[in-house]
């Protein structure tokens, strides 16, 4: 082209993706390297066996290592969120690495290969037409086994330059944190939802992120501007865009320092509103109590089977459950049993057709109750200073309450036969699918408290995926069905005297707070993460005009009309509590 030639300009295009993890970052695009599994068959004479299965533990050990460094890295973060999913990594690399070397020795192969054949079968036995959780599940297995495979290859780790928008088609959870070194300035991925591993954890990491993005009309080098907030996708953006995002951004950071100066006290509902933490581990609840979180309002018990890989036995219970109680003292804490069977299995369970609708939670804790009595075994031995609370997940109705009672006072009569004075616990119910919405009341009455699980509510009463991305836009948290069915658990919860705590994503998020608040939930439990911010912005809100707010939102018919009404009635309320350019976009 000759100088004198004009230039063309490659036009802006604009994508419309999910946001996942707030903020807006504008870099050149990198692509990050697809999962590299692909690799050769050798075979091997008998007396060479030996030295590839050293190879391979070699490599497992530093794959290990690595993994340790990420859990540690997370354990010193307000919630246990990262340390919790590369826990689980270690618990899927002892595995993975016991079948590979099985392999190497019955098939006389190498260990690359060994890898492949074990992975492509797990892979298999899970299935094609998966579910979310189960695509979640693969990711991780891919990541453990890529793990391996680049010790074995010595791949380098990832290095970008300090700025870049990261392009991937997926991204697997240790990406996420190698990535989060090199200070990217957003993560744009074609899979993955909000709850997918690698989101949950660039939120942890205060990495802007969008999922579900065509990004085949990106080239490496492209400026591109990731809205984590509207989850908008600006690739080569023009001067006027530009200057209008840089703008938007600076006037966002000035923002957040004057909101960290600003008043503590106010004519808050602070006093009047419990924040309580979701978490798993003392380390995680000493953090999030600096923070100001009072007590645990969801103890995923499950983690601790993740853990083990297998069941962890009543000693090993009690000693997890026992450390939690002696953590939160009088503030408490709820411990839900097993929620398992959807996306945590336990040994060889049975793959599901549709695990979110089979053999789960309180389910197969009643179909097996020795899995049941073991943990409340646990427990009640742990409960001595009668800070424990029970929680019954995924209650479908006032029967399943029943037949638990039945069997936590059969567990407490023959541990007294033993010698145990054990302190009964206050029982509380999961309120998550549409019939125990129905049935609150009666459930309500047999109860001592209950928790909404918003994440899974949104879930069974819109009958979406709450992870798949492609049906993301009908995972309507506003939806009316979703708001009516929080307020009808609410008055259920008032007419029995008893706490309703809001739990799930919904709780920790900003936005939803202050209609929740007015929706009558005064107990929200929420992610550590979450918990500086919620307070914060709690503090800032009074009760009435909360109640005022929700009142005229819930006029709106779709979830878009209460979204917009919503931002209106925000913005004129309480027009310097949210960041700038957060109630002008998408959530
Ligand atoms: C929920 O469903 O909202 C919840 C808190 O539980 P989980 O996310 O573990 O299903
Ligand atoms: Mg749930």
């Amino acid at each position: 082209m000759s100088a004198t030639e004009p230039q063309v300009q490659p036009e802006e295009r604009r994508i419309k993706a999910i946001a996942v993890s707030r903020g807006i970052g504008i870099g050149p695009a990198v692509f990050l390297p697809e999962f590299d599994l692909h690799s050769q068959e050798r075979s091997l004479a008998p007396n060479a066996i030996e030295a590839e299965l050293d190879r391979l533990r070699h490599g497992v050990k530093r794959a290990q290592v690595n993994l340790n460094n990420i859990a540690n890295i997370g354990s010193l973060l307000p919630t246990d969120s990262i340390s919790g999913i590369f826990d689980t990594h270690l618990l899927i690399l002892e595995s993975f690495a016991a079948k590979v070397e099985g392999r190497i020795k019955t098939a006389c192969i190498n260990a690359e290969w060994a890898i492949d054949a074990v992975l492509k079968e797990a892979l298999e036995r899970q299935g094609t037409h998966t579910s979310d959780h189960i695509r979640e599940k693969q990711v991780d297995l891919k990541d453990v086994a890529t793990g391996i495979l680049d010790e074995l290859r010595n791949v380098d780790r990832l290095e970008f330059p300090a700025g870049s928008v990261i392009i991937a088609r997926e991204i697997r959870p240790s990406s996420v944190m190698e990535i989060g070194r090199t200070a990217p300035a957003a993560i744009v991925s074609r899979r993955g939802g909000w709850t997918s591993h690698s989101s949950i954890l660039a939120r942890e990491l205060g990495i802007p992120m969008v999922t579900g993005a065509d990004v085949s009309v990106i080239n490496t080098g492209d400026i591109v501007i990731a809205n984590g907030y509207s989850g908008e996708i600006i690739v080569r953006p023009g001067a006027m865009t530009l200057a209008d995002v840089q703008s938007t951004k600076s006037k966002e950071k000035s923002q957040q320092l004057a909101r960290r100066a600003r008043r503590e006290s106010s004519s808050s509902v602070q006093t009047e509103i419990v924040v309580r933490v979701n978490v798993e581990s003392t380390l995680a609840y000493e953090a999030a109590r600096n923070v100001g979180a009072l007590g645990i309002g969801l103890f995923r018990s499950e983690s601790l089977v993740a853990k083990s890989g297998k069941l962890p036995t009543e000693e090993q219970q009690f000693a997890g459950y026992a450390a939690i109680a002696a953590a939160v003292g009088e503030t408490g804490v709820n411990i839900r049993t097993f929620d398992i069977g959807s996306d945590t299995t336990v040994g060889e369970t049975a793959v599901e057709r549709n695990p979110a609708l089979g053999l789960r939670s309180i389910r197969l804790s009643l179909t097996d109750p020795n899995i049941l009595i073991t943990q409340l075994r646990a427990i009640l031995r742990a409960n001595e200073h009668g800070n424990i609370s029970v929680v019954i997940p995924m209650v479908n109705g006032v029967s399943e309450v029943h037949r638990f009672r039945e069997i936590l006072n059969e567990t407490a009569t023959s541990m007294a036969s033993e010698g145990f004075s054990p302190q009964m616990p206050r029982i509380g119910a999961m309120i998550e699918v549409p019939s125990a919405v129905l049935t609150a009341r009666e459930i309500a009455a047999e109860v001592d408290f209950i928790c909404l699980g918003t994440n899974d509510l949104v879930q069974y009463l819109l009958a979406v995926d709450r992870d798949n991305e492609r049906v993301a836009e009908w995972y309507q948290t506003l939806h009316p069905a979703v708001l009516r069915a929080i307020r009808e658990v609410v008055a259920a919860g008032v007419e029995a005297g008893i706490p309703v705590t809001a739990c799930g994503e919904m709780a920790g998020s900003p936005f939803y707070i202050p209609l929740l608040i007015g929706l009558g939930i005064r107990e929200f439990s929420m992610s550590g993460g979450s918990v500086g911010t919620a307070r914060h912005l709690i503090s800032g809100i009074a009760i009435a005009d909360a109640e005022s707010v929700t009142r005229e939102a819930l006029d709106g018919k779709t979830a878009s009309e209460i979204d917009a009404l919503l931002r209106r009635l925000y913005t004129k309320h309480w027009p310097d509590l949210f960041p700038n350019g957060f109630l002008a976009s998408q959530r």
